[in-house]
């Protein structure tokens, strides 16, 4: 599955739509309320019965512009975007600076005296839409440059906070008329302000928030059952406990002790959601671990199995020439085991391949491992240990199997040994060799270890700095020269 979108080319087209849609908005808007302010007539609906104050109009349509910018690639453009960005952080610090106590005047006041004091709607924007638009330019600005991920969809969550105060404000207020923060925020620039950083975030729906919530993750998943329910839940209990109080008389107690008891109960609930998600993912986490180990594992003895042998080698022998850790193979086979088998069954057999794995378990060092590469036949991988040095744990081996207390016959195994040693040899190569080292073991009477050298041993100049240092005990006896023979 895709893990970085859910239907991945819908979910972009959809954000990006979305954002244009967002971007028309804020234009349109912004444009109408500063004609409706210039023409003195009443063109855009006033939500709750305040206008949208004529700074704060600028700043929605110069938002809305640069984020029309985000449909283009172009350099120009986007720079000039940037540069509506700029202006609107300037008119919203302009508008900070205005409410200071230092007698500031800036270009609110100067429209107030050049068109008369006292104008429907005011020129001056609320310090909390000042506050919001300077997070929304910053945000706009960074996204244009595609800078800082983090801190824009900080900038982003800001603006969204700032956007749902004055959503529940409206709806404290539609529940009972009175003061509330919308004298300081109207609705209509709350609502512009949630639209246009959701417009912000899903001009770029590959990274940040829009990419996780459409994610085919465990993120994804809460990302979509949950943002929208923890934006929108406060607002309608607002709305709801409010006008239990004034429309049908509940006590003031009565009804915030309900909110209280609902907001709690839809914290409970969320965070169950989140806890039976990640119950389910961890359950499926181990399920897929418990089935990998398994199909890993040889079901009668316990040891890898091929193709965990074919990963191990995989991955010993991918490592570059200079890092690669050095290590050597034997390979087993039980002696005449199929007159084992015909003399006391199959079962019997099993049990003793059993046993096998036992004492290989038993007799190996913690670091190396041990595999049933086929029937009978079993394959020893051995870090860090080098052909000189393997008669003595091959040794070790072939004493484990004699001198075991088998209850039917005793059973010896003979042993072919090979190491890594050229730097690129192929894991075949490596078992053919070990194979050939066995056929010999066989060959000279069972019960015994052979090995096999390659050219390079031989001659002493092997790729492997480690094999330069090394002194042989004895002319590692079958080459590769004498392998093929
Ligand atoms: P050699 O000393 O030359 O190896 O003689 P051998 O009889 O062991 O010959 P070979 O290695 O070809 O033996 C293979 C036999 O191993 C055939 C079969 O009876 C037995 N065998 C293979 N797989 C299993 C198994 O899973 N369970 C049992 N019980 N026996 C198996
Ligand atoms: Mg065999
Ligand atoms: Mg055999």
């Amino acid at each position: 599955m895709n893990l970085d979108f859910v239907q991945s080319r819908w979910a972009m087209r959809g954000y990006r739509l979305y954002s244009r849609l967002a971007s028309l908005l804020m234009v349109v808007v912004g444009l109408g309320s500063s004609v409706e302010w210039a023409l003195r007539t009443n063109l855009v609906p006033d939500l709750g019965g305040r206008d949208i104050r004529l700074t704060a109009a600028f700043c929605v349509l110069l938002s809305g512009l640069a984020l029309a910018a985000m449909a283009t690639d172009r350099r120009w453009v986007r720079r000039l975007a940037s540069l509506l960005c700029v202006l609107m952080i300037g008119l919203a610090a302009n508008s900070l600076l205005e409410y200071g106590s230092s007698g500031y005047r800036g270009i609110a006041a100067w429209l107030d005296g050049a068109f008369g004091e006292g104008l429907r709607p005011p020129t001056r924007m609320a310090e909390l839409a000042a506050c919001g638009f300077l997070l929304l330019g910053g945000q706009g600005l960074l996204i244009l440059n595609g800078r800082a991920l983090v801190l824009r969809e900080l900038f982003g969550l800001g603006v969204l906070a700032i956007a749902m105060a004055s959503l529940a404000s409206f709806a404290f207020v539609l529940a009972q008329q009175g003061e509330s923060l919308l004298e300081r925020l109207p609705i209509l620039t709350g609502v512009l302000m949630l639209v246009g950083t959701l417009g912000w975030m899903s001009s770029v729906p590959t990274t940040g928030l829009t990419r996780v919530s459409t994610a085919a993750t465990l993120g994804g998943v809460l990302a979509r059952s949950l943002l929208l329910p923890a934006l929108l839940l406060p607002l309608v209990y607002t709305f709801a406990f409010k006008l239990l109080e004034t429309r049908l008389g509940v006590p003031q107690m009565v009804a915030s002790t309900l909110g209280a008891v609902f907001t709690g109960g839809s914290l409970a609930w969320m965070i169950w959601l989140v806890a039976s998600l990640l119950d389910r993912s961890e359950r499926l986490r181990e399920a897929s671990l418990r089935l990998r180990a398994a199909a890993d594992t040889d079901a009668l003895t316990g040891l890898g199995n091929r193709r965990k042998l074919d990963d191990v080698l995989a991955g010993l022998l991918h490592a570059d020439r200079r890092q690669r850790v050095p290590f050597s193979l034997l390979m087993l086979d039980l002696d005449h085991f199929k007159p084992y088998n015909d003399a006391f069954g199959h079962q019997a057999g099993d049990d003793a391949l059993r046993e096998i794995g036992r004492l290989l378990r038993a007799t190996l060092r913690p670091e190396d491992a041990a595999f049933r590469y086929g029937g009978e036949e079993f394959v020893l991988v051995i870090h860090g240990i080098h052909l000189h040095q393997l008669p003595a744990i091959a040794e070790r081996v072939l004493h484990a199997v004699r001198a075991n207390d088998w209850p039917l016959r005793p059973l010896t195994t003979s042993i072919g040994g090979a190491e890594a040693c050229d730097a690129d040899v192929s894991a075949e190569s490596l078992l053919q060799r070990a194979d050939a080292a066995l056929y010999r073991a066989k060959h000279n009477g069972r019960d015994r270890f052979e090995r096999t050298g390659c050219a390079e041993c031989l001659a002493g100049a092997s790729g492997l700095e480690s094999m330069q240092a090394r002194s042989w005990e004895q002319p590692p006896p079958g080459c590769r020269a004498a392998s093929q023979a």
